[in-house]
This record gives C-alpha cells, structure tokens and sequence, in this order.
C-alpha cells in the first residue's frame, strides 16, 4: 500500500502583529515547482525514487490532488511540461484562468518521447479576480537574453476592487550560476518597477506600495546575492516563509530535498515574496518534517515532485 500524502497543517504565526486595517477575505497563493515529466524520468537521476512513482499517468493525479486540497485562488508552478493537455483543460474545468510560458530552449526537448519544453504557468480563480493585463517576460542577465522566463499579471479583486501584481519565475539552476541568477532576478525586479508604476495610473494615489506577490524557484539559498537583492529591493518585498521560523527571520531548513548520484541535496531555493506594506501573511501551509518526508527523500510515491508545494493566506491592508 502507498503511504500517506504527509500531512500540513495551516500556521498562523504567533505574535504577529495584528493587523487592524485587513480588507476583504485573504487570498490563498501556491508556489510550487512540480518537477517536469520529462526531467523526472529522463534526466534528474533520482536514485532512491522508483521509476514507477515517476507514471505520468497517476502523479498528476497527486499534482492535481495537492492543488485541490488548499484551493489557491492564483497557483504559480514551474516546470509546468503537460500544460495544454493536462493543466490548462483541468484547471479551466475547476473554475481557473491559465497563462503559460514555456522555456525558450527547455532541457525537456533534450529527452525521448518529451511532451514539449516546460515552462511556467500562473493560474487565477476566475470567481476571485478578472485580468488586467499579461505580460510574459524572457528573463536577461548582463544584457543578454536567457534561457529563463517569467509570467506577470496584474489582476482586479472582484471582493475589494483592489489591484493586484502577481509574477512566476524559474531561475537558472545550478552551482556556478549565481551570477547569472542574480542577474535574471535584477532583469525581473526592474520589469517589476516598470509595470507596477504604469499600472497604477496618474490619478492614484501614491501613498503605500503596489500590492504585489512573486512567486518562484529561484534555484538560490538565501546567502545568495539574488535573494539579498529581493530582500532590499525598492518595490519593499519580503519573503513569507521567514514567517514560519520563531524569529520571523529565517527561512524554512528546505523546500527541496532529492538523491542524486552526486549525492543529497536538501535546500531552500523557492519563495513567495510579498510587498508588506500593502499586503500582510496570515497563514502558511507547514514544511513536513524529515520523518515525513521518508529517507528515500522526494520525489516518491506519496509526493509528486522533489520541491515541496508553499502556500499562504495574504490581505490587503487597508491605508491607514
Ligand atoms: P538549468 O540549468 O536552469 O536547469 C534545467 C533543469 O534542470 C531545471 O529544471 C533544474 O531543476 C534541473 N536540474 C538542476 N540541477 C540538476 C542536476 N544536477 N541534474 C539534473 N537536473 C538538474 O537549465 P537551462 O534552462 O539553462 O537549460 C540548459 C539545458 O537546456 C541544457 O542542459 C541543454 O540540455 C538544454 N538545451 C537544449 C537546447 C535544444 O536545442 N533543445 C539548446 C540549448 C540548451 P531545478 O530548478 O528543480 O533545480
Ligand atoms: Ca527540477
């Protein structure tokens, strides 16, 4: 018999300040990279994960079965490489709205019998909000195009009438790239800027910050410069998941964790970002334990990818 999906709870963080000027019901964001088809059986070398877990056939299921259980109002995934048959018809069919973008040269195509390159793709609840604009990014570093991309879209809260940004990103992977990453996430802050500027219009206001959220796999822990760029960036981001520790400063111990025959790899690389002066966290779904995750590590037959799903509540904060 398959073991158990671990389960998560919901955290709502002590001591956090309580926020008096919260507007309309909060708004339930995932971030998860669910590690493309034809990486996970043609190139990642999981060694510990059987290559039956790997069955396309059933481990959307698990995907779709994660998606289902929170029922995010906007899911930002990575590595999305069964978008137009699987995700798009599925997602549409539960109420949602989907842009994808894939990698200008995916490594998927590099695979036999691939299901087209991955890429990323951002989906909203279409009862929650309605589109404004959609922007899709070729992320550059040094002036250069890249092999990186990243989705943008400015929504309208049905519930508040207020605006909000959202962006999807994937960074480059791999030791030796931080340069390259740091880059890309300069490139993608600096679209940011500009769109989140012109989308506020002349006659606002300009009291507060944009309401905006991004999502992504940044493939960089956070000692790396991309991160630190993130952290103090004008557009005043900060990192939910730092809420989770009893600091409020730290970052979870992981959000991956895979066996690979160069050996373990556990890390932080993704997060979602929120401005918060115009946005508060109110709750986020826990990181399983190590016990939970099994010693054979991710992925496996009770969790679909080697990045663990993130999910929070966010809410608008009402100008004082
Ligand atoms: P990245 O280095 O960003 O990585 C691509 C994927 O590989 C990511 O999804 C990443 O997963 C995963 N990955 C990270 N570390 C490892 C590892 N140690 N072993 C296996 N997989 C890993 O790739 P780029 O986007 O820069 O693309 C480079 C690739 O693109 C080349 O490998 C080449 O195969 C391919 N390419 C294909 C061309 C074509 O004509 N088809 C042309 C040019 C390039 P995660 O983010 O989860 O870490
Ligand atoms: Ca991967």
């Amino acid at each position: 018999r398959r073991p158990a999906r671990p389960h998560r709870d919901l955290i709502y963080p002590q001591d956090a300040p309580p926020c008096r000027h919260k507007l309309g019901p909060s708004i339930r964001i995932m971030q998860w990279n669910i590690l493309a088809q034809a990486l996970g059986e043609g190139k990642d070398g999981f060694i510990r994960c059987p290559l039956e877990a790997l069955n396309w056939s059933e481990r959307k299921y698990l995907i779709l079965e994660e998606i289902l259980t929170h029922r995010p109002d906007i899911v930002c995934l990575q590595e999305v490489d069964h978008y137009h048959d699987t995700f798009q018809p599925i997602m549409a069919s539960l109420g949602y709205h989907g842009s994808f973008l894939a990698k200008p040269w995916s490594p998927c195509l590099d695979v036999e019998q691939n299901n087209g390159p991955d890429g990323c793709a951002l989906f909203y609840s279409r009862s929650r909000f309605s589109l404004q604009t959609t922007l899709h990014l070729r992320l550059s570093a040094m002036m250069l195009p890249t092999n990186q991309v990243a989705i943008v879209q400015i929504l309208n809260c049905q519930l508040t009438s207020k605006q909000l940004c959202v962006a999807v990103t994937h960074l480059k992977a791999r030791s030796g790239w931080e340069r390259v990453r740091s880059a890309q996430g300069a490139n993608l802050l600096q679209s940011l800027r500009s769109i989140t500027s012109r989308s506020r219009g002349s006659n606002v206001r300009s009291s507060g910050t944009n309401p905006l959220v991004v999502c992504g796999d940044f493939n960089a822990e956070p000692s790396e410069d991309v991160y630190r760029r993130f952290r103090s960036s004008p557009l005043g981001l900060d990192s939910a998941y730092k809420l989770l520790s009893a600091d409020r400063q730290t970052e979870p111990p992981y959000t991956t964790w895979k066996i690979r025959p160069t050996g373990e790899s556990c890390s932080t690389l993704d997060y979602i970002w929120y401005t918060h002066d115009s946005l508060s966290v109110d709750c986020l779904l826990d990181i399983p334990t190590e016990e939970q995750i099994g010693p054979d590590r991710l992925p496996s037959f009770h969790y679909p990818s080697d990045h663990l799903s993130l999910l929070c509540d966010i809410s608008f904060k009402e100008a004082p």
